[in-house]
């Protein structure tokens, strides 16, 4: 399978480079996460008091991350009497040896999924396939992105990418004929061939929007109804889960329910929350008769007690943070070369994954705070993506030129004298390339920056310039 890593030897800057390029790329993504922003803002607008909301889900999940030890204790044991095989993975090979062992145990051949961001965290897919076992992904854009051996590039819509002519193209290598590029066409060949494969699974794979410690419930959140048939349908559920997905409270999944639907896709409510405490008793008319939890660490319990990193851990997945992202509504998600895109990919992926593979993910970031301003839980990712350049700077990773530029900048404006002559300078150096008040091509490290916008020409006066007179005035 095909993996976003396939381009992991390129900079982030060298797989920027060519996402730009892609023109349909582009269009696509700035569309639908146009749309998701917008939705957003109406459904945020009209429930009201969104502010508050967000401070008690930061409240909540701060919370619970400082007291992560004993609410998976909690979990782990109300899980347990309700007759769940509960497995702690410390890294992705454990996880992936787990699942695989369960599997292993009941002779089975076929796995049906929903989608999990902690799944395609520990590539379980391209292990079960490894060793004979089928892997059927049943979130539509899951099964797109499967069909199209391409890895999610977007958390909550993992083919935001696709167009409906690659859609129905993939379909019908799949088996399909005569369709059309009709939703309705699309979705009803996807429903029909994965009806089959639910009924003749042995084994479903979720994954857990959060877990429930008072209770040892499993909550999923979803809109096509795929994971209950996932749960449900198959002998044996297997649960695959960060560490860090725990509610203490049912009243605190409330809070959840109005944060994560609205942020995630601008819905009001989700279509489905199921929520599953235990496997099926015998007064259950259906349900699975076997339930495992495979809790994942994988570098999660590393930032635990971190002042600069722990509130990465807050993070319930919604993805508004990527829809608001000029870095990646420009160059979408498989530009990050790692599973999770966008700005909490760029924070969360060189924390999870020790050594240089992501040590420039930080960099992919304008810092502008629309991530912050988006986060329902209020993560301050813009401040940790300093806190992790800070880190590489120190470590002397930086870059040259980049600590050149701004030692000179600070011996500039540390000075005002020096500061007036730099912006007479500037004018006078910079008037040659404008037209109409803007540049709009330019050369040296400005050159990258003009290419796709223009940069705005020094104003005739300065601030400073004009303020003597308005002064008098
Ligand atoms: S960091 Fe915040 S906005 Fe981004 S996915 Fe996580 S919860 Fe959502």
């Amino acid at each position: 399978m095909k993996h976003a890593n396939s381009t992991s030897h390129l900079s982030v800057k060298e797989r920027a480079k060519n996402a730009v390029q892609d023109e349909f790329l582009r269009n696509a993504v700035r569309f639908t996460t146009d749309r998701l922003r917008n939705r957003k803002q109406a459904v945020t607008e009209s429930f009201g008091q969104w502010e508050v909301w967000r401070e008690r889900g930061e409240q909540i999940r701060a919370h619970t991350i400082a007291n992560l030890d004993a609410y998976l204790a909690q979990f782990i044991e109300r899980l347990e009497a309700v007759g769940v095989h509960v497995h702690f993975a410390v890294d992705s090979s454990e996880a992936t040896d787990a699942v695989l062992s369960i599997i292993q145990s009941k002779k089975a051949r076929k796995v049906v999924k929903s989608k999990s961001m902690v799944s395609e965290e520990i590539h379980i897919n391209q292990h079960l396939e490894a060793n004979g076992i089928t892997v059927v992904e049943t979130d539509l854009g899951e099964y797109i992105i499967q069909l199209a051996k391409e890895t999610p590039s977007h958390i909550i819509i993992p083919s935001i990418h696709k167009s409906r002519e690659q859609i129905r193209d993939l379909f019908e290598n799949a088996g399909a004929t005569q369709l059309t590029t009709e939703t309705r066409d699309l979705t009803a060949f996807a429903r029909r061939t994965l009806r089959s494969e639910f009924l003749s699974a042995e084994i479903g794979i979720t994954g857990c929007n959060f877990g429930i410690a008072e209770t040892g419930s499993v909550v999923l959140f979803t809109n096509e109804g795929n994971a209950d048939m996932v749960m449900n349908l198959p002998p044996t559920h297997i649960v695959l889960m960060g560490m860090e997905r725990i509610l203490p409270t049912l009243a605190d999944l409330e809070v959840m329910a109005h944060l994560l639907p609205k942020s995630a896709t601008g819905q009001n409510v989700i279509t489905y929350m199921s929520m599953l405490t235990g496997p099926k008793r015998s007064a259950d008319r259906d349900g699975a008769t076997e339930m495992h939890v495979v809790i994942l660490d994988n570098g999660r319990s590393r930032q635990l007690g971190d002042e600069q990193f722990q509130a990465v851990l807050h993070c319930i997945r919604c993805g508004a943070c990527l829809n608001v992202c000029p870095v990646y509504r420009h160059m979408g998600g498989h530009a990050y070369g790692s599973v999770y895109p966008g700005p909490i990919g760029a924070v969360l992926s060189p924390l999870l994954e020790k050594g240089e593979q992501y040590s420039d993910l930080p960099y992919a970031s304008s810092l502008c705070g629309a991530c912050f301003e988006a986060c329902p839980v209020r993560i301050p990712l813009h401040d940790m993506l300093v806190q992790h350049r800070q880190k590489l700077v120190a470590s002397g990773h930086g870059n040259p030129s980049e600590r050149m530029a701004f030692k000179g900048y600070e011996n500039i404006f540390a000075k005002p004298g020096r500061y007036r002559l730099s912006i007479k300078m500037a004018r006078k150096f910079l008037s040659p390339l404008a037209k109409e008040g803007k540049i709009r091509s330019s050369f040296g490290p400005l050159a990258g920056w003009t290419k796709s916008r223009d940069f705005p020409m020094l104003p005739k006066q300065s601030f400073r310039e004009i303020w003597p007179s308005l002064k008098r005035e």
